[in-house]
């Protein structure tokens, strides 16, 4: 769980099968929350873990995963990264059929529908399809139905999942990172819309009917995933290298220096670096005992995060010209510290480069972006962006130039934190291709 630990830092859990359904739970990093004396104590040969970062329902510890019940046919638990849009309105529809919830987690609903379903039909398979085809929104899921392992991507992939093998058996996980940490191998991405049960010999397939289109999240491999995982068929390292390039080619500076912003602006500054010809060198040295910042829900945590994360080195910064090159801009908060940082250490000019296009919509499908106003773009043109971080100059790739270097179709890719165009009915906003639908009227 700890190769995953990028993915999620408030909270932590395991579920393991042995004879019933056992799990350890708690908060903050994996090895806080998962004391190795409690790990002793778990014996079982099935298991699933989880680390969480909280887009829906609080960080608190009845919100953390797995999440596990009982049922007259035995216990279920499951594990779930992203996030239902419907949500909601199936619990209000569920609340007023009598049912009751214990937590504010979107995930409860789906465990709870799977527990009441699966308590009528015995049937893992056919329940785990059925509350699919209630569900709207991002799902990668590991269940656990008694002893059975299941894995389930929703039917648009937002977000990934990938299954592989070990010397202990099949396994699933968000990233193929995992298989090479554990000296197994990486076998093949979920498929939108598919459900694959991890048998001792076998991965067996079913596909549910539901597969809409693709809509992988490019935020995945713009920020979130690890730069040595390879989602649905692109090594993240490269992409971000590809983003690095074109971003040179779109939006070119005459600097002495290209000083990457760590950790996740590495693999993008080395490929403007490359492409433009200019020196790379690291100028900010990065505390790596400090945790991601974008998961720290409090926006001061952010902000004085910043400075307990990084620290300039003067030998590289002062008396140059500088572009920081860094994977995107949110609310900008943490740009503008760092800017600030690199003129106190002396820069002569500080220019900005970012390998994602300015983020000016909401995200409802897994990454905690979720109003207008908290993004340093709204209502802001590029140049008042750059006077807002106080750098001489700033400049983002295009759309185009993203979709090209992540390498699948536009339509194949969820753009909405970018284009506000969605691939599902959102209430509120545009749905994906509905300008051309309007155009017939
Ligand atoms: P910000 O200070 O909000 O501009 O963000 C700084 C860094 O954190 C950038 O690398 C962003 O991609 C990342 N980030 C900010 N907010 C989020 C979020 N809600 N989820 C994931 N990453 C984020």
């Amino acid at each position: 769980m700890r190769v995953l630990q990028h993915r999620g830092q408030e909270s932590a859990g395991i579920a393991v099968h042995n004879g019933g359904i056992n799990t350890i739970k708690g908060m903050g990093l994996a090895h806080q929350a998962l004391r190795p004396e409690d790990l002793r104590e778990l014996k079982g040969n099935v298991g699933i873990g989880h680390v969480r970062y909280s887009t829906v329902g609080s960080s608190s510890p009845e919100n953390t995963q797995p999440i596990v019940m009982s049922t007259k046919h035995g216990d279920i638990a499951v594990g779930h990264n992203g996030e239902i849009v419907n949500a909601d309105k199936l619990r209000n529809e569920l609340k007023k059929r009598g049912w009751a919830f214990a937590t504010t987690s979107d995930s409860e609903i789906i465990i709870r529908l799977l527990a009441n379903d699966i308590s009528d039909t015995d049937d893992p398979v056919r329940s785990i399809k059925k509350v699919m085809s209630v569900l709207n929104g991002s799902y990668s899921l590991t269940l656990m139905v008694d002893d059975r392992v299941f894995a389930v991507r929703d039917p648009y992939g937002f977000r990934p999942l990938c299954i592989g093998r070990t010397g202990e058996g099949y396994a699933a996980a968000s990233e193929s990172v995992v298989f090479d940490t554990l000296g197994g191998e990486f076998i093949r991405d979920v498929e939108p819309g598919e459900l694959v049960e991890l048998l001792p010999g076998e991965v067996k397939s079913t596909k549910t009917g539901l597969a809409k289109g693709r809509a992988h999240c490019m935020f995945e491999w713009v920020y979130i995933a690890r730069a040595d995982s390879c989602l649905d068929g692109r090594l993240v390292y490269d992409v971000r290298r590809k983003i690095g390039r074109r971003l040179a080619i779109e939006q070119p500076v005459d600097v002495d220096v290209i000083v990457p912003v760590p950790d996740s602006g590495r693999s993008h500054s080395m490929g403007y670096a490359e492409q433009s010809g200019i020196p790379y060198s690291e100028g900010l040295m990065k505390n790596r005992y400090v945790e991601r910042t974008f998961i720290m829900p409090e926006q001061t945590d952010r902000s004085t995060g910043v400075m307990l994360k990084l620290n300039p080195l003067k030998s590289v910064i002062k008396d140059k010209r500088v572009a920081l090159v860094d994977d995107s801009i949110v609310r900008g908060t943490t740009m503008r510290k760092i800017v600030q940082l690199v003129r106190n250490a002396g820069a002569k000019e500080v220019h900005v480069r970012i390998g994602s296009p300015p983020i000016r919509s909401p995200c409802y499908f897994g990454i905690d972006m979720k109003t207008r106003d908290q993004f340093a773009a709204t209502g802001r043109t590029v140049d008042d962006i750059a006077k807002m971080l106080t750098a001489d100059s700033l400049g983002y790739i295009s759309i185009d130039g993203l979709v090209e270097a992540i390498g699948h179709n536009a339509t194949d890719l969820c753009l909405g934190c970018l284009n506000g165009e969605y691939p599902l009915p959102v209430e509120g906003e545009k749905v994906r291709f509905q300008k051309k639908l309007d155009s017939f009227t």
